[in-house]
């Protein structure tokens, strides 16, 4: 069933760039057509020096609100006027909503998404029992320790090549955060339970750098935000290894779903199967 858009069609999209790639277009619609709303969900590309303008001609509920990718998370934030604490505490805005009186609050749902691709994919994993590693220090490593830390993570151990990065999250977020060089990685590693990806680079036998799994316990649960491929090299060591995984696509879909219900006032129809929906579009299969 394809939803309706009449003229009363609550509209809504994503905007980054570049965006062609993005899955949150074909997500949203798959939700909107299964509920049958009358509603939209469009991807725009505004360019970087335009985006402000972009935003601001937006004032006033034109549409309902926007998820915000690379490279705008940081400036989206910037932008609002109401930023809520999980947006502050990121440092960045991945959703901002456009309110009738020309308010623009800027939240952040990828904290809810990776909380919830833990839940989904390693049942019973327990953030408050081991340090958590962060490997990164950009927009999706301080969202990610920000995350660890309101569930109640008694250390955050955040690894960056650029170590004055990583200092200064560890500033922004507080004393459970510790700031390491990669260099750091074994040592941190040991006790963890939990080491996330939040970098952009490729890791392992790919020509990224490489990380050494082995040196966490067995119980560790090895998360990459990257989901393409979806078994990424990191994940393929963690699995070879016996470690529980979490993979970046149950991530952008736990991040999707809080996302649905604000531009469009009710939560995500149950019975869609948009992971599969989203594999098959990224060429993928199932990991087996
Ligand atoms: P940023 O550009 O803000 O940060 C990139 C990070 O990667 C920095 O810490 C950077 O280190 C590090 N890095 C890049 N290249 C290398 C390298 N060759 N060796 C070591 N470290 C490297 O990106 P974001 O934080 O916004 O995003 C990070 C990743 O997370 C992206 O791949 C993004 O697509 C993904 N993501 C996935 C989501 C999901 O829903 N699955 C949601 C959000 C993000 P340095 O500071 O030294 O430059």
């Amino acid at each position: 069933m394809t939803a309706s858009i009449s003229g009363t069609a609550r509209v809504a999209g994503v905007a980054g760039s570049p965006i062609a790639h993005s899955l949150s277009p074909m997500i949203h619609n798959a939700w909107l057509n299964a509920a049958g709303l009358d509603g939209a969900y469009v991807p725009f590309a505004p360019s970087p020096a335009g985006f402000e303008a972009f935003i601001q001609g937006l004032r006033g509920g034109v549409i309902t609100g926007l998820n915000i990718t690379l490279p705008f998370k940081e400036a989206a934030l910037a932008l609002a006027d109401a930023p809520t604490p999980a947006a502050q505490a990121a440092g960045a805005a991945n959703l901002l909503l456009f309110a009738q009186d020309g308010t623009i609050i800027a939240d952040n749902t990828d904290g809810i998404g990776l909380l919830a691709a833990f839940g989904e994919q390693a049942p019973g994993f327990d953030p408050t029992t081991a340090p958590v590693v962060i490997l990164g220090a950009g927009g999706a490593a301080r969202g990610a320790a920000a995350a660890f830390l309101a569930a109640g993570a008694p250390q955050v151990r955040v690894l960056n090549r650029t170590l004055a990065r990583a200092e200064s999250l560890a500033e922004a977020l507080g004393s459970r955060v510790s700031p390491l060089p990669l260099s750091d990685a074994a040592r941190a590693l040991d006790g963890a339970g939990a080491v996330i990806n939040a970098t952009s680079a490729g890791l392992s036998d790919t020509g990224g750098f490489e990380v050494p799994l082995e040196a966490t316990g067995a119980d560790c649960v090895v998360m990459d935000m990257v989901y393409k491929p979806l078994v990424t090299p990191f994940l393929a060591t963690a699995q070879a290894l016996d470690r529980r995984t979490v993979d970046g696509l149950a991530m952008l879909i736990g991040q999707a779903r809080p996302a649905f219900a604000a531009f469009f006032g009710q939560p995500p129809p149950a019975g869609v199967d948009v992971r599969a929906l989203a594999l098959k579009s990224l060429g993928q299969n199932e990991r087996t």
